[in-house]
């Protein structure tokens, strides 16, 4: 053996050797940083050879990949001291957060910081991605003696591109764009990017709005490598408009109050040395305005909630920057300065880590140990209770993606704050229930989870106010003040398989039944449902409970797909032997409808639609619901056949055929024929004039003739009383309409603008806001009060067909669980 060993050894000193030639960039890629964009796949060609060249300092980690198939990874850099020991030092850093498995004692002293760059979550702000090439260049070229000195005690996470799909969307079409030069002219059309644009991904979700919930592939698979890690600090490269100077931290009010003064003053050292050498090079930069650390989705929020100092920083350029474009004060910009700039302050923001890696790392320890011990918040247990295991899953599964500990009470005498009806009371078991501590180490995003209000010292945010848990997912919750012992008895019903030779019935209380429904829909199974409560063999099923039935059924081997679809979502259905109900109808009354045939969707999409809410349906359809749906142009819509489908579903946006005469008679038709249009946010009020709807006017408008007159220091200031960023409102829910099935008659709603529709007349008001519907996040006073006595989500029958209008989002942004159902129901049961 020993020959051997020492022939490894020479082998490994040999390329050891060789490995001292890092190549640049420039020479790997044969064009200078900058003066090209970087396609993808030559970004990963480069981390790899760089890795290569630099196996005792690199550790590449493939951590999965985009929805289009791109390759997401991490770059671990290191000293080859610390590279050796790269386990033992997450090991530790995990065991300082308290978050370990095992139950070894954390090592405080000559510990290094985790240092996590993450270059270019909006695809179409790309310089930060060419950043990456450089940073990945300086930390690893032997002749950088700063980097070598700033690695002892620091280990650098480099993400060079978090939005794969999204980047390349972008430098594609901007590569097909672009002339034999460069034009800096902003009007070229090399900076006008067309719909959807590259900031999304592939489903045209936002990925800085996505850390919490984690709905997005790409988020999913980051966030797990993030909590294995639990870095200290944490960047997130942006760009922002191209005449806008550099930002970076320190972040702008509001501040959540969990935010940590060391968390502040430690901003604002890295701000100063940003600042340092931004001075040295004359560039301009701003802090403390425009982005805030509320919405804990984001790539610096979210960090910090974690027990990071979380960072934006955002260089001017954006898709119209190109590789150069003339700004406001007559410079160029280029791609070669806006990727030096990001370079810089991800180098200082290295140095300045590691200068003070000993103070981070203390403040670290301490941050978890406060959450341990209990010090977070007011409320010391949350508990969540509901009648349906699923809609409790849906929050186990949220808790767990963001490492929140959870269990359940067995003592069930204590009192709480009942978030739905805003008083403290008795807790009241429904059935199932889970608890989380404020005792753990993740105490802080527990809190700023599930705190039935967030505090905003500041109410001018630029995004929502409020996520809070229990509305969103729609579970009774409790928050209480006191400690409670949690026991580790949650357990689900199992699921039973059933056979019979008449029918069966499934419950319809949650969104997995929905998705069981749309399973049976897809397998060819016909699905009736009961539109009134009914009794059969002493046991009540209410409203939307589905009935599948051997009659009519004969082609399909109905039996067995029915038991595989509830087992696959974990439903337990019964056995019914005849048509004769106890109480209620009778499985021939008109009562009981008949989904006749599965729905084929079609989703209005391209530049009339938002991106945002088209990628929220095509999202929930592919990948939530799980059943087909076609995307087409809106601009199409005049030339398609629209007897291909039967429901079509217009997102926000402004989608002109909605609302112009021609192309809104031919809609109607579509709709009276039996079709149904299911509209959202905007496109009802694109529709609102054509279709009869009516919003809401300014009743109580201020008057007077000083109303004007306005103070031009406040004038950032001045929108405030009409804004509304997104607040919870309580809606009144007719849940005796199919719309409102499987809900009890109230729903929380987030509300994102002052409008609001008059009650329809000859239509069915399914979503009413009646007088006292705000909850909680920031509504300015005299939006607050306008939102009173009005329509959010309605069905108007037309001939054989139906218009269901949902006014508010039931889908934000994928994480608004309690919404699913709302619209499945629109898609399945309404106007059967
Ligand atoms: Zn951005």
């Amino acid at each position: 053996m020993k020959p051997l060993i020492s022939f490894l050894s020479l082998l490994l000193l040999v390329s050891a050797t060789i490995a001292q030639n890092v190549p640049s960039p420039e020479s790997y890629l044969g064009y200078k940083v900058g003066t090209r964009y970087t396609r993808h796949h030559k970004i990963v060609e480069y981390f790899n050879a760089v890795a290569k060249a630099r196996p005792d300092m690199v550790k590449l980690e493939q951590y999965g990949f985009t929805n289009e198939g791109r390759e997401l990874m991490l770059a671990f850099v290191g000293t080859p001291e610390n590279m050796q020991k790269l386990e033992a030092i997450r090991l530790n850093n995990l065991r300082l957060a308290g978050v370990s498995r095992d139950k070894a004692a954390p090592v405080l002293e000559g510990a290094p910081a985790i240092v996590w760059l993450s270059y270019n979550v909006h695809g179409n702000e790309p310089s930060s991605s060419e950043a990456a090439l450089l940073m990945i260049h300086a930390l690893t070229d032997p002749s950088n003696t700063k980097t070598k000195e700033w690695l002892k005690n620091t280990i650098v996470v480099v993400d060079p591109c978090i939005n794969p799909d999204g980047r390349d969307r972008y430098v594609n079409w901007f590569n097909s764009m672009v002339g034999d030069k460069l034009n800096a002219h902003p009007m070229s059309r090399e900076h006008a990017e067309p719909w959807p644009g590259g900031r999304s991904n592939h489903y045209n979700f936002d990925l800085n709005r996505d850390w919490a919930w984690q709905t997005q592939v790409e988020t999913q698979q980051r966030l797990k490598k993030y909590n294995a890690w639990l870095p200290q600090v944490h960047v997130d490269f942006h760009e922002q408009g191209y005449n806008s100077p550099y930002y970076f931290a320190p972040a702008a009010q509001p501040y959540h109050e969990v935010i940590t003064s060391w968390q502040r003053d430690f901003q604002e050292l890295i701000g100063r040395n940003n600042a340092s050498y931004f001075d040295k090079n004359g560039w301009l930069f701003f802090t403390k305005e425009s982005f805030d650390l509320l919405y804990p989705a984001y790539g610096d929020s979210y960090p910090i909630y974690n027990g990071a100092i979380g960072m934006t920083y955002e260089q001017g350029g954006h898709s119209r920057g190109g590789l150069g474009v003339v700004t406001a004060d007559g410079d160029t910009l280029t791609l070669v300065d806006r990727a030096t700039h990001h370079f810089t302050t991800g180098l200082s923001t290295v140095e300045t880590s590691s200068k003070n890696h000993q103070k981070l790392m203390s403040e670290f320890k301490k941050y978890f140990d406060d959450g341990r011990s209990g010090k977070i918040g007011e409320y010391k247990t949350y508990v969540l209770t509901a009648a349906d295991q699923h809609k409790l899953n849906a929050v186990i599964s949220l808790l767990e993606k963001n490492g929140i500990e959870w269990g359940t009470v067995s003592n069930k005498n204590f009192k709480g704050y009942n978030y739905f009806t805003g008083k403290e009371e008795a807790f009241a078991d429904e059935g199932f229930n889970i608890a989380v501590s404020a005792h753990q180490p993740k105490a802080v995003m527990a809190k700023v989870l599930l705190e039935p209000k967030t505090i905003v010292n500041d109410s001018n945010t630029y995004d929502i106010t409020t996520w809070s848990l229990p509305y969103a997912y729609g579970v009774k919750g409790y928050a209480v003040k006191e400690k409670l012992d949690l026991g580790n008895d949650w357990k689900q019903p199992v699921i039973q398989s059933v056979s019979s030779s008449y029918g069966l019935l499934i419950p319809y209380t949650s969104f997995n039944s929905a998705k069981l429904l749309a399973e049976l829909l897809k397998n060819n199974v016909k699905v009736r449902f009961a539109e009134k409560p009914f009794k059969y063999r002493n046991k009540n099923y209410d409203r939307g409970t589905l009935i599948v039935l051997k009659t009519g059924n004969g082609t399909v081997n109905w039996n067995a797909l029915t038991n595989a679809a509830c087992m696959k979502f974990g439903v337990q259905a019964d056995v019914v032997e005849t048509g004769f109900m106890d109480q209620g109808a009778d499985f021939g009354s008109s009562d009981i409808k008949n989904i006749s045939e599965a729905p084929k969707v079609a989703l209005l999409t391209g530049d009339q639609a938002s991106s945002l809410g088209a990628g929220e349906v095509w999202h929930y359809f592919e990948r939530m619901l799980e059943y087909p749906v076609t995307l087409i142009n809106a601009s199409d819509v005049g030339r398609i056949n629209l007897k291909d489908f039967n429901v079509i579903i217009a997102p926000d946006g402004f989608i002109r055929s909605l609302g112009e005469k021609a192309s809104a008679d031919r809609l109607k038709d579509f709709v009276r024929g039996g079709g149904k249009i299911i509209a959202l946010e905007g496109s009802v009020s694109a529709m609102a004039s054509e279709w009869g709807l009516k919003t809401k006017t300014d009743k109580d408008e201020e008057k007077g003739d000083y109303i004007d007159v306005k103070k031009y220091g406040e004038r950032e200031r001045s929108f405030l009383p009409n804004a509304i960023p997104g607040a919870i409102f309580r809606v009144d829910l007719d849940n005796t309409h199919p719309l409102g099935f499987g809900y009890p008659d109230f729903y929380y709603t987030l509300k994102q603008d002052g409008t609001l529709y008059e009650f329809m007349k000859g239509g069915w008001n399914v979503g009413v806001l009646k007088k006292e519907g705000y909850v909680t996040g920031v509504a300015g006073t005299k939006v607050k009060n306008k939102l009173k006595d009005g329509m959010l989500f309605g069905v108007q029958n037309m001939g054989s067909g139906s218009v269901v209008y949902l006014t508010e989002n039931p889908l934000f942004r994928n994480f608004w669980e309690n919404g699913k159902l709302l619209m499945a129901n629109a898609v399945f049961l309404v106007g059967q």
